[in-house]
């Protein structure tokens, strides 16, 4: 069986990740989400175990030590890694896996998982993120200007994702972001099963 292909999606805090993500699902419902453990609070309209696993800090500190996770990092004062065994178990059955993480987290699965297809969610403008941050209406100014300070260095880093779609028009987006996901089953890796069926090995 080919294996499935691991998507990193990230983006800064309000460029529409998750906005485009539902999207996505509706036009792409086979692919699988990662969910992520955090330790911030639940913001209001979050529930549990859809798109986070809510835990405590001593929960997130053992699953380190565990190894349980296939990356983590620190973001604005809170814990979030990626649980491993899911991710692990998706590819190997021959699934697709969406995981969202920031910059931190995309190089470390990058180093785990070479061959994982990484897509950045670009806003169209810093005027454009600060508004969807505050319009957003789910943090307090404070945490909105160390989100947009992180935004800055995320940016920076969109030169080594291997796609960056902008979320300006939401279906546009979502359409994009559909096709990069749609071309890589042509990948030659993506049929190396094919080839030895042909040739009859
Ligand atoms: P993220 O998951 O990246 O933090 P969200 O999906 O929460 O971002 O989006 C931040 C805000 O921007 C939300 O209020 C959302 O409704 C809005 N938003 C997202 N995508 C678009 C878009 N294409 N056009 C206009 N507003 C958008
Ligand atoms: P938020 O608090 O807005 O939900 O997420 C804050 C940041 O954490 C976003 O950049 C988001 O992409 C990132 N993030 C979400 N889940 C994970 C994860 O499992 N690991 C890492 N490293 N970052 C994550």
């Amino acid at each position: 069986m080919n294996k499935g292909r691991v998507f990193i999606i990230s983006g800064p805090s309000g460029s529409g990740k998750d906005t485009l993500m539902k999207k996505v699902f509706e036009k792409a419902p086979d692919i699988l989400f990662s969910i992520s453990s955090i330790t911030r609070p639940m913001r209001v309209g979050e529930v549990e175990g859809e798109k986070y696993n809510f835990i405590s800090r001593e929960r997130f500190e053992e699953m380190i030590a565990n190894d349980e996770l296939l990356e983590h990092n620190v973001f604005v004062g809170n814990y979030y890694g990626t649980p491993k065994a899911p991710v692990l178990n998706a590819v190997n059955d021959g699934k697709n896996m969406l995981i969202e993480v920031d910059v931190n987290g995309a190089y470390q699965i990058l180093e785990k998982i070479p061959d994982a297809v990484s897509i950045f969610i670009m806003p169209p403008s810093l005027e454009i993120l600060k508004a969807r941050l505050t319009g957003r209406g789910t943090d307090e100014q404070s945490v909105i200007d160390k989100r947009l300070f992180e935004a800055l260095r995320e940016i920076s880093c969109a030169k080594d994702y291997d796609y960056i779609v902008v979320n300006d028009d939401l279906e546009t987006a979502a359409n994009e972001f559909v096709s990069i996901m749609s071309v890589d089953k042509f990948k030659t890796d993506r049929n190396l099963e094919l080839i030895n069926k042909i040739l009859n090995k």
